[in-house]
């Protein structure tokens, strides 16, 4: 599933490119991938020209000259491309036909993504409902303490709910708490201050190196020309079940808790 990494990458890609160009025509191919009504959907876009693109958590976020925001959700499988990639459709769900005469395209194998128009200010309403961004210049360590120190929910959780930090999902939890020496299972309180600052830390490193290398490709993603993401191979623990642990050599474990697998080091990690 596209994280925080992911969605950045994509939103680097097209930022510039897709500024100042116009939405001539939408054509909506699978209509339950639209959240609302798909006909208010294409005729609150056809004409508009986008301002500006970027992220807010693993939602891409364009503001539209028209007092509207197309808000894009990956979900599990999307994909938002331009057609002058090596790009090659699977599962066109939506076509933005833009003024330049290239279409911006939403592919979606598994259908759990979604499209969806805001006003500004219902789009602001929304944008509060997630955490703070874990790589913005304003989020410090004494932020995730405070939060973290009054929670019973395992770390890994805590971790993953978009409410406490926004963008994070299972994989960089999981190499997070990696870097920084911690159980994914342990109580999010039990966590002392100096171990909440090395997991700050620990996050910011993950998710800056990921976006280095343009996200994990573990099946599906893909950035906005339609190349693979080079994070996989740096993966410390995530996916590496039986494997050695780079730092101490021993087996990297996989448990599930949450109806999620959570990959960690038994010596690395206490
Ligand atoms: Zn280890």
């Amino acid at each position: 599933m596209p994280e925080l990494p992911e969605v950045e990458t994509i939103v680097r890609d097209l930022q510039p490119i897709i500024p100042g160009k116009t939405i001539v025509n939408v054509q909506v191919l699978r209509p339950n991938i639209i959240k609302g009504r798909a006909d208010a959907f294409t005729s609150g876009l056809i004409g508009a020209t986008f301002d500006s693109i970027s992220r807010r958590g693993k939602n891409i976020v364009a503001h539209m000259n028209t007092d509207c925001v197309l808000a894009v959700n990956l979900g599990m499988t999307g994909r938002l491309a331009l057609d002058n990639g090596n790009f090659t459709l699977t599962h066109p769900a939506v076509y933005f036909q833009l003024d330049s005469g290239n279409s911006l395209i939403y592919d979606d194998v598994r259908r759990f993504g979604t499209l969806q128009i805001f006003g500004v200010t219902e789009w602001q309403e929304r944008s509060k409902t997630l955490g703070p961004e874990p790589l913005s210049a304003d989020y410090k360590s004494s932020d995730l303490y405070e939060k973290i120190a009054i929670s019973s929910s395992p770390v890994r959780s805590w971790l993953l709910n978009q409410k406490n930090l926004a963008g994070v999902g299972n994989i960089y939890a999981n190499e997070a708490l990696h870097l920084s020496g911690i159980h994914p299972r342990r109580v999010s309180s039990n966590l002392t201050e100096t171990e909440a600052k090395q997991l700050h830390q620990a996050l910011q490193d993950v998710l800056l190196s990921a976006i280095l290398n343009r996200g994990t490709t573990l099946r599906n993603y893909r950035d906005a020309s339609g190349r693979h993401g080079k994070n996989k191979s740096y993966l410390r623990v995530y996916g590496r079940h039986g494997q050695a642990c780079f730092k101490c050599s021993r087996l990297v474990e996989r448990i599930v808790f949450s109806n999620r697998s959570a990959f960690f080091c038994p010596g690395c990690q206490r």
